[in-house]
C-alpha cells in the first residue's frame, strides 16, 4: 500500500509524523510541506537563541530526512502557491502541523501604539525569521514590561538582559543583538496576571532568572507563602517547585546588578498610555475571588517605552481550513476524512517540544489505522507538476543543508550560526 501524505508544517509535530509514518508504511511517499524555505519550525524561529541544546532535536529530524520517500519541500505555502482542495486531490493523508504563530491580542486600549508587539512577532524578530526582520522594535529609553507569566516571557526577558558575554554559544541574529545592545535597559517588568503559585513558567526557566549576570529579580505584591493548587501531580511538583526557585531568587543579594527584573504578580494591563508611542502601562491589581480572577478597581502605573505581550497564539488558518477559535476544528485530532491535525494547532500553544512528540505520533499512528489503501492519487509528482505549472520553485532539504552551512560558516566569533534573514 503506498499511500501519498502531505505533512503541512516542518516543525517538531510535522517531523514526529513524518518519523512515524516512515516507519510504519515503508512504501509511503511522504512531502512535508513548508512555506518558509528553511525546516525545523518554532526550533528554529520560536525557541530562545541561548538554549542551544534545545534545538539539538533537529539531528532527530535530520535522521529522518535520510529516508528516500521523505521530502521537504520548502517555500510551498498553502492557501498561496497551492489550495487545501489541491493538497485532497494529490494525498491519501494530510497531516497539519502549522502550530499557532498569530499573536493573542490583549484587547486593551492603546494596543495600536508604536512600542507594542506580541511575543511571537518579537521572538520571530531576534531569531531571524523573514517576515519579521524588518520589525525593528522601538526599544528605550525607559523600561520593558512583558505581559504573562508563561516560559516566553521568561526567554524575552534572558534574551534583553543578557550580556554579549552571556550571549556566548547563541544563535541569537547580529541584527536583533546590535539592537537590543545599543539600548541601556535597565528595568524589565514581567507581568503576572496571578499570583506566583499559579505561574506558568517551569522551574528550570524560573532558575535561569536567578543567574543573569546583569540583572537582579525583586518579587513584586507576592509573599511567596501561597501553596500551589495543581490538579495533576506534575503540574503541582513544577509549581512548587517555582515557589522554592522564587523564595531563593527574592533573598540573593542584589550584588552590582545594574538591572532589575520587577517580576509584579496579580496585575493585570488595562491601559496602555502614550500618544503616537507607549509611554506607559496602567494595571489593576487583581485578586481570586471564589477561584476566580478579578479587577480590585486599584489601578496604578509604570513607566515603559515597550510593551511586549506574551500571552498564547492563535493558528493562521489557510482558505477552506475549518477553524474553530484560534485552531484548527477537529474532533480529536480528526478534520474530516483523511485529514489530521497535532500540536498547537490542534490544541493551542501549550506544552514543550517532548510532550507534543507523543501526540503527534499517535495522530500519525490513528492516520495508519484509517487509511483505506492506495487510491491512485498523484502524491508527490503531481504536486511537483502543479509547482512547475504555477512557476513556484520548491526548496529541497539539500538546497536547506547548503543554507545551514552558509549560515554556520558566517557564525560571528562565540556564535554558532548567523542566520539567513531574506530569500
Ligand atoms: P503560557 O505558558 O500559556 O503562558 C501565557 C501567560 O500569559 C500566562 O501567564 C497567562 O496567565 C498569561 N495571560 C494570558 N492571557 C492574558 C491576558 N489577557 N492578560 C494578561 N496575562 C495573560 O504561554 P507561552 O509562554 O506563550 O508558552 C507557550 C508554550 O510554549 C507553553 O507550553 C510553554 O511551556 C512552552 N514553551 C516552553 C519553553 C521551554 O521549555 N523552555 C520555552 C518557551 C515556551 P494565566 O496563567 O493567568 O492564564
Amino acid at each position: 500500500m503506498s499511500a501519498k501524505i502531505a505533512i503541512i508544517g516542518s516543525g517538531p509535530s510535522g517531523f514526529y509524523a513524518a518519523d512515524t509514518f516512515a516507519k510504519k508504511l515503508p512504501n509511503c511517499q511522504i512531502d512535508i510541506i513548508e512555506r518558509l524555505h528553511t525546516p525545523f519550525g518554532l526550533v528554529r524561529a520560536g525557541v530562545a537563541p541561548d538554549h542551544q541544546g534545545t534545538k539539538n532535536v533537529t539531528r532527530q529530524f535530520e535522521r529522518t530526512m535520510n529516508n528516500d520517500n521523505v521530502r521537504f519541500v520548502g517555500n510551498v505555502e498553502i492557501g498561496r502557491d497551492v489550495s487545501y482542495q489541491d493538497l485532497k486531490d494529490l494525498y491519501d493523508i494530510i497531516f497539519l502541523a502549522i502550530g499557532a504563530s498569530v499573536d493573542r491580542k490583549m484587547g486593551i486600549t492603546g494596543e495600536d501604539l508604536k512600542g507594542v508587539y506580541g511575543s511571537s512577532a518579537f521572538v520571530n524578530w531576534y531569531n531571524g525569521h523573514p517576515d519579521f526582520v524588518d520589525l525593528t522594535p522601538k526599544l528605550g529609553p525607559k523600561g520593558v514590561a512583558i505581559i504573562g507569566n508563561g516560559n516566553v516571557a521568561i526567554d524575552i526577558v534572558r534574551v534583553l538582559a543578557k550580556s554579549t558575554e552571556e550571549l556566548e554559544g547563541s544563535d541569537l541574529c547580529q541584527h536583533a543583538e546590535e539592537a537590543i545592545q545599543a539600548v541601556d535597559l535597565r528595568d524589565y517588568y514581567m507581568i503576572g496576571r496571578r499570583g506566583a503559585a499559579q505561574a506558568a513558567f517551569t522551574p528550570s526557566e524560573a532558575n535561569e532568572l536567578g543567574h543573569l549576570a546583569q540583572c537582579h529579580p525583586v518579587i513584586l505584591n507576592d509573599d511567596l507563602t501561597q501553596k500551589p493548587q495543581e490538579d495533576d501531580l506534575k503540574a503541582q511538583k513544577n509549581k512548587e517547585k517555582n515557589m522554592e526557585i522564587l523564595r531563593d531568587l527574592n533573598g540573593t543579594d542584589r550584588a552590582d546588578k545594574p538591572k532589575t527584573l520587577h517580576m509584579q504578580f496579580w496585575a493585570k494591563p488595562v491601559e496602555i498610555l502614550g500618544q503616537d508611542c507607549v509611554e506607559g502601562l496602567r494595571l489593576e491589581r487583581t485578586a481570586l475571588v471564589d477561584g476566580k480572577l478579578q479587577g480590585t478597581g486599584e489601578t496604578f502605573d509604570i513607566e515603559v517605552s515597550t510593551i511586549i505581550s506574551a500571552i498564547g497564539y492563535e493558528t493562521a488558518p489557510f482558505d477552506g481550513l475549518p477553524m474553530d477559535g484560534g485552531i484548527v476544528k477537529n474532533n480529536d485530532g480528526i478534520v474530516e476524512d483523511g485529514v489530521y491535525v497535532a500540536g498547537w494547532c490542534k490544541h493551542g500553544p501549550q506544552g514543550t517540544i517532548p510532550t507534543n512528540r507523543k501526540e503527534s505520533m499517535e495522530m500519525a499512528k490513528l492516520a495508519i489505522e484509517q487509511f483505506n489503501g492506495d487510491s491512485g492519487k498523484k502524491g508527490p509528482a503531481g504536486l511537483d507538476n502543479l509547482l512547475a505549472e504555477r512557476n513556484v520553485t520548491p526548496v529541497d532539504f539539500d538546497n536547506w543543508k547548503k543554507i545551514e552551512a552558509a549560515e554556520e560558516a558566517a557564525a560571528r566569533p562565540g556564535r554558532v550560526r548567523e542566520k539567513q534573514v531574506s530569500f
